[in-house]
């Protein structure tokens, strides 16, 4: 009998432990889930046709190891990796979960049959100029009080995760910028939680950085889980900005603002250095809550001014404190409306001497250009189908015309055709209500 070992954690980015009969299987340090043990020793010899081969499971400080004992001599190791690693890709799917906020995590990839537009929470969105958004994860390491997607581990509605693949995204943002004329485009990574948890990312930006058009690759971050290697690593896939969020240079004030004890400001700090010793051009973006960070903002402008960001664009990106339906509020801030945000900024650009705060569409070269077209119009009903559960409770899923969808419904039926009529089709996103059966 030869026997043989294969770590399949030196093939696949896998940690594992077992508990019991179950494996617990972490990649990437940003998806979890479990799969039986029993299950997937069963099925590995049934698919490889091992009838007289002894297979064991075993785990050796966190890496996963086959052990192969065969009475024929030679094992083909290739395959048996391959075959194991696409059945725990496939055992793994149904129970995977987001490590850092532990909710559900769907896993898209093409052929999920999940379409990339349509939705605000993941994939791609088009407003009709020649920025689109990209969202290739939700949920985020912090809890900002003010959160507008109510994201983080605390989250009282956001029950559901979403992860793309990145060669799925890659492509579909691709087709996007060839309908758009492959011109003058900018990619901007943003998302409902913090894009840089995206285990990905190097490689999506390397994808978009020779899609033929695009000019410009920017990242919104809260710079939490940003590293200098991490930043070395974007610089080198062709990361053109990074817009980095900064709400006080108060130690306490910005951990109270961050939602998270754990928040570093020094942390953040030296990210900054690193970023301006890099080719990446820094924005840095704060938000003004009136009557709660005024003087804060102050300084950040002071400091901002200090650092002298050398950037083809505006280096200060300060947004007003608004109040969304679906997101956190602060306790006893009144918001202010944009006329007086933007009186203000005018007062204080002149004050500083600190020019642009008041920033405008042309700053970033953002341009209208043509978008996908609709294929729904609003009122009308339409049969789509829902394919899970979707991020809030309440809403689900829904895939129809080559586009995703919100449908309103607490139905829970997966794979069910149901009709909805459309309210909403602004930015190729859609909301559909269900209609009676
Ligand atoms: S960093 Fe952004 S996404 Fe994360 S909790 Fe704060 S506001 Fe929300």
């Amino acid at each position: 009998m030869m026997t043989k070992e294969i770590n399949l954690s030196e093939l696949f980015p896998i940690h594992a432990e077992i508990e019991g009969n179950r494996i617990i299987i972490q990649l990437h340090n940003i998806i979890v889930g479990d799969l039986s043990l029993s299950q997937f020793k069963k099925s590995l010899k049934k698919n490889l046709i091992l009838d007289q081969t002894e297979l064991d499971v075993a785990v050796r400080g966190d890496q996963l190891v086959l052990e192969i004992g065969s009475p024929f001599g030679n094992v083909d190791e290739k395959r048996i990796a391959n075959t194991a690693g696409q059945l725990i890709s496939n055992l793994l799917y149904p129970t995977l979960r987001n490590q850092v906020t532990r909710n559900k995590l769907v896993y898209i990839t093409k052929a999920t049959g999940i379409p990339l537009i349509g939705r605000i929470d993941f994939g791609i969105i088009d407003r009709g100029t020649n920025l689109l958004q990209i969202r290739p994860i939700t949920g985020c390491v912090l809890d900002c009080p003010f959160c507008s997607v109510d994201s983080g581990s605390r989250s009282k509605t956001r029950i559901t995760d979403f992860i793309i693949d990145s060669d799925y995204l890659a492509d579909e943002a691709k087709k996007l910028c060839e309908f758009k004329g492959s011109r003058s485009i900018e990619l901007h990574i943003d998302g409902q939680g913090e894009p840089t948890l995206y285990p990905y990312l190097p490689a999506l930006i390397k994808d978009f950085s020779v899609i033929r058009g695009v000019e410009t690759i920017s990242l919104q971050t809260n710079g939490a889980p940003l590293t200098e290697k991490l930043i070395d690593q974007l610089e080198t896939a062709g990361l053109s900005r990074i817009n980095l969020s900064l709400n006080s240079l108060d130690h306490n004030k910005a951990c109270e603002l961050s939602g998270n004890a754990g928040y570093s400001l020094s942390h953040i700090l030296g990210i900054i250095e690193h970023i301006m010793r890099s080719q990446i051009s820094l924005l840095i973006a704060p938000l003004w809550i009136p009557g709660f960070n005024d003087e804060e903002i102050l300084g950040i402008i002071r400091f901002v001014k200090k650092l002298g960001i050398e950037s083809k664009w505006p280096v200060l990106g300060l947004q007003n404190y608004l109040v969304h339906r679906h997101g956190r509020r602060m306790k006893g801030v009144r918001p202010e409306s944009m006329k007086h945000f933007r009186w203000k900024l005018e007062r204080i650009e002149r004050a500083f001497e600190f020019f642009p705060l008041l920033l405008r569409h042309g700053d970033f070269h953002i341009v209208p250009m043509n978008s996908y077209p609709k294929p729904f119009r609003k009122g009308e009903i339409a049969e789509i189908e829902i394919l899970g559960a979707g991020r809030m409770s309440g809403e689900m899923l829904g895939v129809g015309r080559g586009r995703s969808l919100h449908v309103l419904t607490n139905e829970k039926d997966i794979n069910r055709k149901t009709r909805v009529r459309i309210t909403r089709t602004k930015h190729n996103i859609f909301i559909g209500n269900p209609v009676g059966h």
